[in-house]
């Protein structure tokens, strides 16, 4: 008994010594000046697009191909990118990891199908995440398919699609899933989704690859090309850019 009042005095005194050392009192204290963020700054004449962004999409699909690494061939008319259905999936050029991205769509200007059938696509982080794009305006599907959705894994906060023939915007914050050298995940990616100016995820865990069919899976890997989705309907792009983080 006394030992152990021995030892939590040996421990309060500690503390307290500890915490008089630490606590600073003058506010310059717990300022950072070592070092400072890089300045950044917008061209309003180019759609607001960061100085430092890499553009992959403008007036060609050069920064993208097909899965075998041959030349994108969907449809490129004045700056806008069309899915040709059974031409495949898309993947970008490079590479990449943590990132800010910004795209547009739009559904396609005939409204045919229902539910997932109707104006869908989908962007993939990482070529694995992917982010929903479809043609929810006036359209029920499943609550975690839905425009803005991380696919089968956390619905939208809100449903902010555009009307049929107008642009949607998406600004997606990601940041990369981590694995170990054994190849076990040490934290989950992240991900917040902006759509049309609305936070529709907010900083939601990826839980793993986004399965049509079964639960998400976690393999290891590493920077990996971004994946545009032909799901067979005239889902258009414009304006695709991205910022390293
Ligand atoms: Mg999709």
């Amino acid at each position: 008994m006394v030992r152990c009042f021995l030892i939590f005095c040996l421990f309060w005194t500690i503390n307290t010594y500890s915490q008089s050392i630490i606590e600073p009192t003058d506010p310059r204290h717990t300022e950072d000046w070592s070092r400072k963020p890089l300045v950044v700054v917008s061209d309003p004449l180019k759609w607001d697009i960061p100085a430092d962004a890499l553009m992959l999409l403008d007036d060609n699909m050069e920064q993208w191909t097909k899965l075998d690494g041959s030349p994108a061939q969907w449809i490129m008319e004045n700056g806008i990118m069309t899915v040709k259905p059974g031409e495949g999936n898309i993947v970008s050029k490079s590479a990449f990891g943590d990132c800010h991205l910004h795209l547009e769509w739009r559904s396609p200007l005939i409204v045919k199908g229902n539910g997932q059938g109707r104006g869908n696509s989908g962007i993939f982080l990482q070529s694995r995440y992917e982010v929903q794009i479809l043609d929810n305006y006036n359209n029920d599907t499943y609550y975690n398919g839905q425009a803005s959705s991380l696919y089968k894994q956390s619905p939208p906060l809100f449903n902010a699609c555009s009307k049929v023939g107008e642009w949607n915007t998406y600004d997606i914050i990601f940041k990369a899933p981590r694995f170990d050298l054994f190849g076990k995940k040490t934290s989950s990616g992240m991900i917040t989704v902006i759509h049309n100016g609305i936070v529709t995820q907010n900083n939601t865990e990826i839980m793993g690859t986004t399965e049509y069919i079964g639960f998400p899976k976690n393999f290891p890997h590493g920077g990996a090309p971004l994946m545009l989705q032909d799901h067979s309907d005239l889902v258009s792009f414009r304006n695709i850019w991205i910022r390293r983080l």
